[in-house]
């Protein structure tokens, strides 16, 4: 019996088996960035994730279509329905047309996914081109009278829908509690109640993006376009929603609420979130003086940083810690998580040193289902690297003559190696630190047969002072009867 894939559930709460609307075919949507800055480490965490589940479904045999918006428009500050648009701001600020802005980190964030090795989504829209299809849900959402209008601005009716249909089951949250919670005084805003939110915003003389509506002149609420937009490429009903977990509420429940009232039925039959980066501990802010960029991760121009990261230990590091737990940031991690890459990458090398035996000692079809079980348990990526590490003990084992491997398992485990290290966990060596690698590894393989040739010409003293040198550059030799080896101290 084939496997089956099980994924977490954040509607149900629970893991289900994931069966897809229309197999082969698997439709997935993912929230894509506000572009009005540098992408940093969530953007990074939320974007690997979905790009291991969009490796991961094709690995599996389905005709993936991944859809990744971009926000240029409507997402306003504090994402709330008052407050300067977080784009317009950024121009005004810049002395740049919004559209600058946009192009400008829009960019720039493709620039870090390609770096990120994030494969590019099948389709990737963006709301300021989609505002038809947004009205037209506006006028769907009104028609079924789950909104209104005040003053030229649109505002989801939620207490009339929770009259019929539950509001908030995705985040938990219980319409009584976000009642008595909200502490708006009266008659400070236009809306019937604090918790509906806008669907259409009439803009102020000076908002720069407008459109005109039946309405008023103005610009859609930002929650609007991730219904409209799926529902255009993926149908009514689509297979898998995902984001960062701080999309959970409002913006995925007032998507819900969207698509039940505009459309009638609930459009996702799975929700995904992935959790938050902590950075030493603490909430990771614009504001604070630990927000890190990507870029500044990769050139290790920050104050709380040691050294520059290349993109691929960023990548391994997020990958080390399941999607659906936090992830804490620090210096140690990242440098253990660079460490962690090298020696797989060294043992992926290493394999091809290998002298294949008549028998195997270790059992890597085992393993192989191991891998396996763990990417089809809720994509657990750090019970996968577990297991791959394993392979690395072997391997290192093989070489040294303690284990032995026949030549159908040492193709297995090439394979094996290949497939999840580069094909699913998306690392690279193109492009990336592990050219570099490939070239270091090849580097140090010529000092030591030089210094083999030393050794074999009884040059003792170059011989020793190769090893210490090397050993100061981070590399341990380890003389073996035939030849040396050598690991990342
Ligand atoms: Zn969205």
């Amino acid at each position: 019996m084939a496997k089956e894939l099980f994924i977490y559930n954040t509607l149900t709460r629970r893991k289900e088996k994931f069966q897809p609307l229309h197999p082969p075919f698997a439709g997935l949507y993912a929230c894509g960035p506000t572009v009005y800055g540098d992408a940093h480490l969530g953007h990074a965490r939320q974007a690997i994730t979905f790009d291991v589940l969009y490796r991961y479904l094709m690995h599996l045999g389905y005709k993936v279509r991944y859809v990744r918006n971009i926000t240029d428009v409507g997402h306003l500050e504090a994402d709330s329905d008052e407050g300067e648009d977080k784009i317009l701001k950024k121009a005004r600020l810049e002395s740049l047309e919004p559209m600058e802005v946009v192009q400008l980190y829009m960019n720039r964030y493709h620039a870090n996914m390609q770096e990120l090795n994030v494969l590019s989504p099948s389709i990737e829209p963006r709301a300021s081109g989609h505002i038809i299809e947004q009205q037209e849900l506006i006028r769907q959402i009104m028609e079924a009278g789950f909104a209104y209008e005040v003053n030229g601005s649109v505002y989801f009716d939620v207490v009339k829908y929770n009259e019929s249909h539950p509001y908030g089951q995705l985040s938990g949250r219980k319409i009584e509690d976000l009642l008595s919670n909200t502490r708006e005084l009266e008659g400070q805003s236009e809306k019937k109640n604090p918790l509906d939110f806008a669907l259409w915003k009439k803009a102020d003389p000076s908002h720069l993006m407008r459109w005109r509506s039946e309405w008023s002149e103005g610009y859609p609420g930002w929650h609007l376009e991730c219904s409209a937009m799926s529902t255009k490429y993926l149908g009514r009903q689509f297979d898998i929603h995902g984001g960062g977990m701080d999309l959970l509420f409002p913006h995925h429940e007032c998507e819900i609420a969207q698509n039940v009232a505009g459309y009638g039925q609930p459009s996702v039959q799975y929700w995904m979130h992935n959790n938050m980066i902590t950075i030493n501990g603490q909430k990771m802010g614009r504001s604070l003086d630990n927000f890190i960029t990507l870029e500044q991760l990769f050139s290790g121009e920050h104050t709380l940083l040691q050294q520059a990261y290349s993109p691929m230990t960023i990548r391994f590091f997020i990958l080390q810690a399941h999607y659906r737990s936090t992830l804490d940031f620090s210096n140690e991690a990242l440098q253990g998580s660079e460490k962690g890459m090298q020696r797989l990458l060294k043992a992926l090398q290493d394999l091809d040193k290998i002298q294949p035996s008549a028998e195997s000692s270790v059992d890597v079809k085992v393993l192989s289902d191991h891998c396996m079980d763990a990417m089809l348990d809720d994509m657990n990526t750090p019970v996968l690297i577990a297991h791959l590490f394993e392979a690395v003990r072997w391997i290192n084992g093989i070489i040294e003559g303690r284990a032995t491997i026949s030549r159908e398992d040492l193709e297995l485990l090439k394979s094996l190696f290949h497939t999840y290290l580069f094909e699913i966990l998306g690392l690279s060596r193109a492009g990336d630190k592990e050219s570099d690698s490939q070239l270091t590894g090849n580097l140090v393989e010529m000092i030591l047969s030089l210094r083999q040739k030393a050794k074999a010409s009884r040059d003792f003293e170059a011989a020793d002072r190769i090893r210490e040198e090397l050993s100061r550059l981070g590399i341990v030799v380890k003389d073996r009867k035939e030849g040396s080896d050598w690991e990342f101290n």
